[in-house]
């Protein structure tokens, strides 16, 4: 027997539907690519988006059609965000930190026909453009005075925009369908695509702001650092529309300085990036003595976030750090480290050290961890093994590609190694690729990186495995120091000392100048141990 319920379709317009009436005065802050700080409302933003759907159709976009954008946090790339998936097309937020080779590589293969971008990245597209031969309008998210000169035939957002009316009726859509797309960086081979749904991404925003996830509601400040190119945001820009939150996006200003001043002069409650922005921004405010006065909490993920930040984030800023844990394939998120009875009843340094686990899994995401064989290894907070997740918002298959390989049955099976505890607290021990195989056990290059960054002058560090001719691999540490600062291999080792295990200490401490990363902001292992592959044999 069937439910007597009305089978409305979850679609994206609906956020900004809701926002646009509900919330309708409620600010949209945006720093401009091109210079400036530009505010308005929900309402404004509503219109605007029917705006572009309307250049959309006039440029002949049809549904499900990609249409791709290279850019910031910006409130024109949050109003393509409904204009495209409402008007039933594709958005396909493209990194612009990609090597140029995978931009052309994923532009031709999602198909875009359609480009929006920010200014400072037009020289990029008269480079590549040649090679882009589907590609048939770039448009440039700037006023119509600020338009560049280019050998290239260029359209203006502002100017396609004026010109259309704010009459649009946002199509009802199966929610089963495409609505966004994001090509994960791939460190290995070609990016691969991840196609999110309507009814994935909604689900998903309704999820991440309950209180025990993210708390967003109509009285937060929401600052996302992390990029709109970056699976969503997070899927903040649709969290914020559907609670009507403030929402203030930093555009290109990624610097400790602009993040402080943004975050000062809008009052920002909530942070979410990735631990590198955060170094950055703590460092800035460390050298400048300013406190984040406004900001309760900071969502660190995409990385392990050290005890050292979470520590300065709280002693320092009185803001309580969220530990989160996601990626591309799962919309992102998928467990988050909050406050609960249990976190309370726990004396700070006890927190501190729960609060380096990335958490419990959100309502929705389920998690379990396998040995080599696919079996399920128990939950007691020790044993090691392969973490698979499974919900509504994670990736059943990649865009145009065969291999299911990542797939066992419902499950997906994510490349990261994680212990799960009896409370259901999941700690990321390592990528399957990054651990350190020592004569037959396993040594989390995070762990030890996590220590090192403890260290007051390290500015950042980097563990790897490098071939060893007894041990299989052993542990080398690679830090770069703070500006001004000194420590010798000497005094790094006998930092860690009584911090980890013995068998467990770097082999080797070298001191670089700065560490390869992703075009995510992840350290670049891969790199690194290629790199470093002869230390222990030579
Ligand atoms: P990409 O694959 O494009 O580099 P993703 O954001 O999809 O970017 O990366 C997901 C991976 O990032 C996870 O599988 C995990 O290895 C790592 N990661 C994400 N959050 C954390 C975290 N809090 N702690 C440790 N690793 C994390």
């Amino acid at each position: 027997m069937h439910g007597l319920m009305m089978d409305t379709q979850l679609s994206i317009s609906s956020f900004i539907q809701h926002a646009e009436t509900v919330h309708r005065n409620a600010e949209i802050v945006s720093r401009k690519p091109e210079g400036g700080i530009f505010r308005y409302t929900y309402a404004e933003a509503g219109k605007r988006s029917r705006q572009a759907a309307n250049v959309l159709k006039k440029l002949g976009v049809k549904a499900g059609d990609r249409v791709a954008t290279l850019a910031w946090n910006t409130h024109r790339h949050f109003e393509l965000y409904f204009a495209v998936s409402g008007s039933g097309a594709v958005l396909h937020t493209v990194n612009p930190r990609l090597f140029p080779e995978q931009i052309i590589f994923i532009l031709n293969h999602a198909e875009d026909a359609v480009l929006f971008l920010d200014i400072q990245f037009v020289p990029l597209i008269e480079k590549i453009k040649s090679q882009l031969p589907l590609l048939k309008h770039i448009i440039v998210m700037v006023d119509k005075d600020k338009m560049p000169q280019s050998s290239l035939s260029l359209q203006c957002y502002e100017e396609l925009l004026a010109a259309e009316s704010d009459r649009f009726e946002w199509p009802v859509l199966d929610e089963q369908s495409a609505s966004s797309l994001c090509y994960t960086s791939g460190t290995t081979g070609h990016p691969k695509g991840v196609m999110y749904s309507h009814r994935s991404t909604v689900v998903h925003a309704l999820a991440s702001v309950a209180g025990d996830a993210l708390g967003i509601s109509s009285s937060s400040v929401v600052l996302p650092v992390v990029p709109m190119f970056h699976v969503n945001a997070w899927g903040v820009p649709y969290a914020a529309a559907a609670t009507g939150a403030k929402l203030v996006l930093p555009g290109a200003g990624m610097d400790g300085a602009s993040i402080f001043e943004l975050v000062d002069n809008e009052k920002a409650q909530l942070l979410l990036g990735v631990p590198t922005v955060w170094l950055a921004l703590l460092q800035f405010c460390e050298k400048e003595k300013k406190k984040l006065h406004s900001v309760e909490k900071v969502v660190i993920g995409g990385s392990a976030a050290p005890m050292s930040m979470i520590r300065e984030f709280q002693e320092k800023h009185d803001a309580f750090v969220i530990h989160a844990w996601g990626m591309t394939e799962m919309s992102p998120m998928g467990t988050l480290n909050t406050m609960n009875p249990y976190m309370a009843s726990l004396s700070q340094e006890e927190r501190y050290k729960l609060q380096t686990k990335q958490g419990r899994p959100i309502y929705g995401v389920k998690i379990r961890i396998v040995d080599a064989n696919g079996n399920e290894m128990p939950h007691d907070g020790k044993t090691f093994g392969r973490l698979q997740v499974s919900g509504p918002w994670i990736a059943k298959s990649y865009y145009k590609v065969e291999d299911r390989s990542a797939w066992q049955g419902d499950w997906f099976d994510t490349g990261d190694v994680a212990t799960i505890d009896a409370q259901g607290y999941m700690n990321i021990v390592d990528r399957a690729k990054d651990v350190i195989k020592s004569g037959g056990e396993w040594i989390s290059s995070i762990d030890v990186e996590n220590i090192a960054i403890g260290h007051p002058a390290v500015a950042e560090c980097a563990v790897v495995g490098v071939p060893h001719p007894k041990w299989d691999e052993r542990p080398l540490l690679l830090v770069v120091k703070k500006p001004g600062q000194d420590v010798t291999k000497e005094e790094m080792l006998a930092y860690l000392s009584d911090k980890i295990v013995k068998w467990w200490m770097p082999d080797e401490v070298l001191f670089v100048t700065d560490l390869p990363h992703t075009p995510t902001g992840k350290l670049l292992k891969r790199d690194l141990r290629e790199t470093y592959k002869s230390v222990f044999s030579s």
